[in-house]
């Protein structure tokens, strides 16, 4: 997956970084953290050789800020106002894809409801059909 954005020249070339810029839209984080989550994400050990380069590079690229807090000098991590546009760019373009990847997946129910997973199917007419509740399986039947 890569996502190229327009405004930075910065590309979003695996799940880590995705999920990196992710965490820090989410709100303020302390490095440390950052990369903690990411290891239970991933459910792997992740080293900090991976994450700080891009998190330089998104500093560099004035999307993300660190302020020092505390006598250890912990950095936050957190958006700046481009960072907030470019993480809106990427959740935009990042939805499109996952919208074209699970559209053929998506059943519609009479009702008009969208259902991906989960549903409740029925067979009518010999014809199994998805529903997003029984409910509406029951009304159709009718
Ligand atoms: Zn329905």
């Amino acid at each position: 997956m890569i996502l190229k954005l327009v405004m930075a020249d910065i590309k979003i070339t695996n799940m880590l970084k995705f999920y990196t810029l992710c965490l820090i839209a989410n709100g303020p984080k302390h490095g440390y953290d950052l990369i903690k989550d990411l290891e239970e994400k991933f459910r792997k050990k992740i080293s900090a050789s991976h994450v700080y380069p891009f998190l330089e590079l998104l500093r560099k690229n004035k999307l993300i800020k660190h302020d020092n807090i505390g006598k250890r000098e912990k950095k936050v991590y957190h958006l700046t106002a481009e960072g907030k546009k470019f993480t809106n760019e990427m959740f935009d373009k990042f939805g499109d894809l996952i919208h074209i990847s699970i559209e053929p997946r998506i059943a519609t129910c009479p009702c008009g409801c969208k259902v991906y997973s989960g549903g409740y199917k029925e067979k009518i007419n010999g014809k199994t059909m998805t529903f997003c509740c029984s409910h509406c399986a029951k009304m159709h039947g009718k």
